[in-house]
């Protein structure tokens, strides 16, 4: 998902809709605004669907006045996938005795099963199916003074990622779980601050990049107290998600002072050292895969051509919720250049293997264009566990690389070859020279490895083996 907020601007809601827009690749399905108003009070508006077709009409945003104010973009990863109700679009409020308070939630929380369980039998009433709504119910039954007091004790209870803005009548919030697992980050925004998960939607309402918030950070703003920031939960190993740098998030992002593009083209340079091979052309699977085929065909010497064009008004096949969907997907959104394919080595770089269908779907068009060959360079290790902290991974039962090794994958998917970046590739791109440290892994890579630095506890309960 994608969030954002802003304090101590004019109409709150036109930077929200343009904030959110940007941030529009995070989750498609639903998006929510809240602002407040000292006159009209707490307003808020959450749709199905894009933020360009729900909140940039002047009557929407005329019912959003204010200078404070929330937003979130939805896409589901825990149950009801494809059936998002309205109920479960965020930003969550709730009334409390000192007022009213909104959030908006990055990321999964792992133990949601457990605290929902025992938030209901001493009485709460879930409005949504979503687990970020137990972040309100806590509060409402913490003893804290001020809302910053309550949700900070809310989320000690809380287990797993968790990127939370928040607002109040006059403040806005941000915090990052201790691991820092999702992004977040601030930025100025004329006389007022934003905070975003990424700083492309800064860019977008021409916000100045201040810096990251930090792993375990809790900072709340006001517009005549600015940045008051201090650190609430027991300090841990940071375990940022490598997947944002692999895919998730936008190229024109930067983390830790590096662009994504620049991370994500260097794992095509690691990719090309690790795993050359002789052919005619490096083609991305767009737009996953094309700053790794330029860093591919760069460090090969091999030409980079768009072999597969990508139909712009289709989403991302990610993002889309059921199987079903997503096999159509395939063909509604990629189509072969047969013209630049025909009787040529080809060389596909795409971000990851998940269940497979897409590359395997990919190979047959370019087998059907005439591509004399057809060897596919991922930018991933294979993904064989699924996440539980806020991306959608399929069960591990439908991940490939759960049920076979490389050579069986290359086979399955009838390409002439097929190598994935190594871990230790993957750090080298991100910049860490020596690789992944095993003892303590600078990174979240879960997926890729099966180490999870936050024991998935309802997962667990459930019967799942680690
Ligand atoms: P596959 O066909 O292997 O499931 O899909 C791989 C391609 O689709 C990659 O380009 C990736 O960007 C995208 N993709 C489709 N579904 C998912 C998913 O559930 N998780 C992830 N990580 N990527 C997916
Ligand atoms: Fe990111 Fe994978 Fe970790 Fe999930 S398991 S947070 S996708 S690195
Ligand atoms: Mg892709």
């Amino acid at each position: 998902c994608g969030i954002f907020g802003v304090v101590g601007v004019a109409d709150a809601a036109n930077f929200l809709a343009l904030g959110l827009h940007a941030l529009q690749h995070r989750g498609q399905e639903a998006g929510g605004i809240v602002v407040h108003d000292p006159e009209q009070g707490f307003n808020s508006a959450r749709r199905m669907g894009y933020v360009r077709d729900n909140f940039t009409s002047a009557e929407v945003i005329k019912t959003l006045p204010g200078n404070v104010g929330i937003g979130h973009v939805r896409y589901s990863t825990a149950g009801n996938k494809g059936q998002t109700a309205i109920r479960d679009v965020q930003p969550f409020f709730g009334e409390f005795s000192m007022g009213g308070a909104a959030i908006a939630h990055n990321g999964n929380l792992t133990n949601a099963a457990a605290l929902r369980r025992d938030l209901i039998d001493r009485g709460a009433i879930f409005q949504s199916s979503s687990d970020s709504e137990c972040i309100i119910h806590l509060m409402a039954r913490s003893m804290g003074r001020t809302i910053p007091d309550r949700m900070e004790e809310a989320l000690r209870k809380a287990e797993g990622a968790f990127s939370v803005v928040a607002m109040t009548r006059t403040k806005l919030i941000g915090v990052r779980d201790p691991r820092g697992v999702r992004p977040l980050v601030l930025g100025k925004l004329g006389d007022g601050y934003a905070l975003a998960s990424e700083t492309c939607a800064l860019d977008i309402v021409g916000a100045d990049f201040i810096r990251e918030i930090e792993p375990g950070e809790m900072v709340v703003i006001s517009a005549e107290k600015g940045v008051q920031s201090h650190f609430p939960f027991r300090p841990q190993p940071s375990s940022f998600c490598i997947f944002e740098q692999v895919y998730f998030s936008r190229p024109d992002s930067i983390y830790g002072g590096r662009s994504v593009y620049e991370t994500r083209r260097q794992i095509g340079v690691e990719l090309a050292k690790e795993s050359p091979v002789e052919a005619d052309l490096v083609c991305p699977v767009p737009d996953s895969g094309t700053p790794a085929a330029i860093g591919y065909s760069h460090e090969s010497g091999i030409p980079y051509g768009m072999g597969i064009i990508r139909n712009q008004y289709m989403g991302r096949t990610f993002i889309e919720p059921t199987d079903a969907i997503r096999n159509m997907g395939v063909r509604l959104k990629l189509n072969v250049n047969r013209a630049l394919i025909a009787g040529k080595r080809i060389i596909l770089v795409d971000d990851s293997v998940v269940r497979g269908t897409t590359t395997r779907k990919i190979k047959d068009m370019l087998l059907d264009a005439g591509a004399a060959e057809v060897h596919f360079r991922i930018a991933s290790p294979p993904t064989a566990w699924p996440c539980f902290y806020g991306v959608d991974t399929p069960q591990r039962e439908k991940l490939l690389a759960a049920q076979m090794n490389e050579e069986e994958m290359c086979a399955h998917l009838g390409v002439d070859s097929l190598k994935f970046i190594s871990l230790d590739g993957l750090y080298r791109a991100n910049g860490i020279e020596q690789g992944r440290d095993n003892s303590c892994p600078q990174y979240c890579d879960a997926c890729f490895s099966g180490e999870y630095p936050i024991t998935p506890t309802d997962m667990v309960a459930k019967g799942f083996e680690l």
